[in-house]
């Protein structure tokens, strides 16, 4: 088994996700007592907001060239970067390190398909929502249609987000706009709802259209690599 380096902490809350699923598919592939070989880097992730807020997107890509640069040090045959927000930076970072860097956007993008979907709704931070690094990544790349929230939904989804997700707080009251803002999209043309924010799957189990939750789909992606 290759072992993962995983640039973490964006949240905590998705982390211990990312650090969940991944064991479970491996020991669920491998069986016994076998867990993934991971290394994590896990940020103090107030510093992050604080910049990502400030727009200090130059400090932030060093930041994260720094610690991807480490854990190939360290030992890591792939780096993960288990946010989708800062993959805004993701081709500087590849850019800096001799190891592949597994993509988020690019996983959620072969399952969407693989699905045969061809319009997604696309739901995240409203860096997400709203720069070019991910929506025209599906567009471009891979022929996706990308709906995105009108910008009162996008406020909504943000400040779930950040406010609550990011620390745990799962609010009935939450989940119901989010239902919302996902069924506008539907009747705007969406067929499935990309979750593209790791901590979205903590709230949104189901919903009317298809749910691609790229926390997950970037855990196989990574559980596939390290297992090659
Ligand atoms: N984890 C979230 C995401 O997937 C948001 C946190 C961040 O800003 O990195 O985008």
């Amino acid at each position: 088994m290759k072992t993962i380096g995983l640039i973490g902490g964006m949240s905590y809350e998705s982390t211990i996700e990312y650090y969940r699923i991944i064991n479970e598919m491996i020991n669920k592939q491998l069986s016994g007592l076998h867990s993934a070989k991971m290394l994590i880097e896990s940020y103090d992730f107030d510093e992050i907001e604080k910049n990502q807020a400030a727009e200090n997107w130059e400090l932030l890509t060093e930041v994260l060239i720094n610690s991807a640069q480490k854990l190939q040090k360290a030992g890591a045959d792939y780096i993960a970067i288990a946010t989708n927000t800062m993959h805004l930076m993701a081709d500087e970072v590849q850019d800096n390190i001799s190891i592949p860097l597994i993509h988020i956007a690019e996983a959620a993008a072969n399952y969407i398909k693989e699905k045969n979907i061809d319009t997604v709704a696309l739901l995240g931070t409203r860096y997400t929502m709203t720069k070019p690094f991910y929506k025209d990544k599906l567009k471009n790349e891979f022929g996706i249609n990308v709906i995105i929230p009108d910008e009162t939904q996008q406020g909504i989804v943000n400040d779930i987000i950040y406010n609550e997700l990011c620390v745990g707080i799962v609010n009935e009251s939450s989940r119901l706009k989010l239902l919302d803002i996902i069924n506008s999209c539907k009747e705007n043309g969406a067929k499935a709802v990309v979750l593209g924010c790791t901590e979205l799957p903590n709230i949104i189990k189901n919903a009317e259209i298809e749910i691609i939750n790229t926390t997950e789909v970037h855990c196989r992606e990574i559980v596939k690599r390290i297992l090659e």
